[in-house]
């Protein structure tokens, strides 16, 4: 499976991570998942809470969207590992963590359901 993103998604989920800080921010990432998984969008979750260590949205509230391919948040610790609870409750097919200091795509990662890495692209469109 290969993960792709687009190039100014990245760079927007980092600025935004960086005007955030040290807030955790949560995004939900949509796109298209098939055998690979495209990125394209991001959309604020219904009932976001970005708070001083720790991020969630109400599930429940979400329109059944087949387009959301995963969630992104940040880590403001600067820890690109999962913690416990984003390998407990993966929501969609990919989790991305975004750590301090949000400067380039080096410090993005991507989970796959069962928290293995997932080598991912970088694309121009
Ligand atoms: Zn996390």
């Amino acid at each position: 499976m290969k993960v792709r993103v687009k190039k100014e998604l990245i760079d927007g989920i980092l600025s935004y991570s960086r005007d955030m800080h040290p807030r955790e921010i949560i995004l939900l990432l949509r796109g298209k998942a098939g055998n690979d998984i495209e990125v394209n969008e991001v959309v604020m979750p219904p009932g976001a809470i970005q708070g001083l260590g720790f991020s969630g949205f109400q599930p429940h509230m979400l329109p059944f969207d087949l387009s959301i391919v995963g969630v992104v948040h940040s880590h403001p610790s600067g820890s690109s590992s999962p913690s416990v609870h984003d390998l407990n409750h993966p929501y969609g097919r990919i989790t991305m963590i975004a750590a301090y200091p949000y400067r380039s795509v080096d410090d993005v990662t991507i989970l796959g359901k069962g928290g293995q890495m997932l080598p991912f692209e970088v694309v121009a469109q």
